[in-house]
């Protein structure tokens, strides 16, 4: 089991790795900068041997972040990615949250039996006002859908396709202050307009980390969301979508935070 620092989940799954950039959330790619330490090229997007199989083998239910390493929908994985879907199919005692920055290749890119599964949730990263775009091809999605606003580097207003999420994640970005892989500002405003928007139209919301940007000037002991008690209360809020599908209870009380 690939255990996980993000408290939005409890595993990762990486049938293949390796990614390109795509947008300006992309600047600073986690993926980027731990490939960066181990040597190893990024831009190369390589089918993974030893972790393609993997669901198969845990029995317990599992919430996963699908390709946190990579983008479930990038072109180069199409040769790959049926056997990966019929992985899924094979295991619907786990939830799978498929996050993707490549919306418009979801709709030609999902199987035949996408509508048989119920253990589909599938998100877009939406960064600043530019992305918000993405939300829209979410919309005729039989699944749960969620975007993630992190890292958060933007004001972003609300419309009316995010009244259709599920799901909305909220998270300044962290990084270093010297060197390749910085962090941009977010200012807490951005966060509170988009945690009062989910609020009012029942979107379920997950604020992860403030950023390093505001645990500098915050002094916060845990930069990266470990303690949400060292918050002002109208951020500590981390909600799950209503269990209308899937087979894991997504109750904060169920799940295990790492
Ligand atoms: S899409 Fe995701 S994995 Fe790919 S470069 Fe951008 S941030 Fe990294």
């Amino acid at each position: 089991m690939e255990k996980t620092k993000i408290q939005w989940t409890e595993a990762t799954w990486n049938p293949w790795h390796g990614c390109k950039k795509v947008s300006p959330g992309c600047k600073f790619c986690y993926m980027y900068r731990d490939k960066d330490r181990y040597g190893q090229d990024p831009t190369m997007i390589l089918k993974s041997k030893t972790m393609f199989g993997q669901p198969l083998k845990w029995k317990d239910p599992q919430l996963i972040f699908t390709c946190s390493w990579s983008d479930w929908f990038i072109e180069e994985a199409d040769a790959w990615r049926n056997e990966a879907w019929e992985i899924i199919r094979k295991t619907p005692q786990h939830t799978y949250q498929i996050l993707t920055k490549r919306p418009e290749r979801i709709k030609d890119n999902l199987p035949d039996f996408f509508n048989e599964l119920n253990n589909v949730w599938i998100g877009v990263s939406v960064e600043s006002q530019e992305q918000v775009n993405r939300i829209a091809y979410l919309n005729d999605l039989d699944c749960i859908t969620f975007a993630s606003f992190e890292p958060l580097i933007g004001e972003i207003n609300w419309d009316e396709n995010m009244n259709k999420l599920d799901w909305s994640i909220i998270g300044g970005e962290s990084g270093n202050d010297i060197g390749k892989f910085r962090y941009r500002p977010m200012e807490l405003e951005w966060a509170e307009k988009l945690i009062n928007a989910s609020v009012k139209n029942n979107v379920k919301c997950f604020v992860k980390q403030l950023g390093t940007y505001q645990a500098n000037i915050l002094k916060l002991k845990d930069r990266h969301g470990g303690n949400i008690d060292e918050w002002e209360q109208k951020f500590q809020i981390r909600q799950f979508p209503d269990k209308k599908l899937g087979t894991i209870n997504t109750t904060k009380g169920q799940l295990t935070l790492f």
